[in-house]
């Protein structure tokens, strides 16, 4: 690990000025992400700022939603009775995450700026785009089993490790962030961006921007949702694929649906078509079928990943089956 200088921050306004004023320095709260890398040399950044003591913990229920400080642990989060019980999903794709112990630390606006799993990202022995921009990309003609089949580009292949925010993502989650300018709200589905040819750029926020708060809009009644996750291990391990599903019904018929998939894009994957295909349709497994048919539309598997599009399609018809209370 490289050197480096750390200092608490008291304020949020000294924390944004550090960091808007040195373009190596990162915020530190949770540590789950940044500190492997950091050992790893895969990170160096030369400050850390520790934002643990700034005022952005807790979940409040507001006229228009749900707002969650961006400190607010996995945890607390997933065990917040009004998320339990407005946003199963939500509260499920958290409990579905990491481990008992890295939830317990990690915030929800580090989860939402984690950094890929892609193990060539990881090891600075391999080439990646991401980490050195320009040095080429070894998940392309290496092994890329784990790697995404949408949104991808040929200078990167990684998948977004987030579940939370795939879940998000389906709800229409918008970012509350704060920085050298000032305030501003960023909608979730705006919030990342696809790597193209940049991959070392992943979202929108400037230096020195810091997440503040999360808000569930309550706009749709996700009362009957669930996420559902695929993975080689049943604990502490990725998505190979997996749904974020939330339904609105008049008895058989679906009113609107909110969907999302994880562990197959390059961001946290909405899958509007598909949405468009169950709006007003009969709750019946062969619409089901067609609207994960939408959903992967556009898909481009690698050469170890082609088995990623059929488990995509039948994890969501899986969770769609759940929710319409069909299993
Ligand atoms: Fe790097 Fe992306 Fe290629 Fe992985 S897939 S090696 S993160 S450029």
């Amino acid at each position: 690990m490289e050197p480096f200088s750390y200092t608490l921050a008291e304020e949020m306004e000294t924390a944004i000025a550090l960091l808007s004023a040195h373009p190596q320095a990162r915020y530190i709260a949770g540590g789950t992400t940044l500190l492997d890398l950091m050992k790893d040399n895969v990170l160096t950044p030369n400050l850390l700022v520790d934002i643990t003591r700034l005022p952005l913990r807790g979940i409040e229920v507001t006229d228009s939603g749900v707002r969650i400080g961006a400190l607010t642990t996995m945890n607390e989060m997933a065990h917040e009775p009004v998320i339990r019980d407005r946003y199963p999903l939500i509260s499920q794709a958290l409990l579905l995450s990491a481990s008992q112990q890295l939830r317990n630390m990690a915030t929800i606006g580090g989860n939402l700026l984690q950094r890929t799993r892609c193990s060539y990202f990881r090891d600075p022995a391999f080439a990646c785009n991401k980490r050195v921009p320009g040095s080429g990309c070894a998940a392309l003609s290496g092994p890329n089993r784990m790697h995404a089949i949408l949104g991808t580009s040929d200078h990167c292949i990684a998948t977004h490790g987030s579940d939370a925010a795939v879940a998000l993502v389906a709800l229409d989650a918008i970012v509350h962030v704060r920085g050298p300018k000032g305030e501003r709200r960023i909608p979730l589905t705006d919030f990342y961006l696809l790597p193209g040819t940049t991959p070392e750029r992943e979202h929108v926020l400037v230096q020195g921007e810091l997440i503040i708060a999360i808000e569930i809009p309550s706009t749709f009644d996700a009362t009957r949702s669930t996420y559902l996750k695929v993975r080689d291990r049943a604990s502490y391990e990725f998505a190979l694929t997996s749904a974020a599903v939330a339904l609105e019904l008049d008895g058989t018929t679906i009113r609107a649906a909110r969907l999302a998939l994880g562990g197959v894009g390059t961001i946290p994957w909405r899958v509007h078509a598909a949405e468009t295909q169950l709006q007003g349709a009969t709750l019946d497994t062969r619409v089901f079928a067609a609207a994960a048919e939408a959903a992967l539309v556009g898909a481009v598997p690698q050469r170890d990943n082609a088995f990623k599009v059929e488990l995509a399609r039948r994890t969501l018809v899986r969770a769609l089956t759940t929710v319409g209370g069909m299993a």
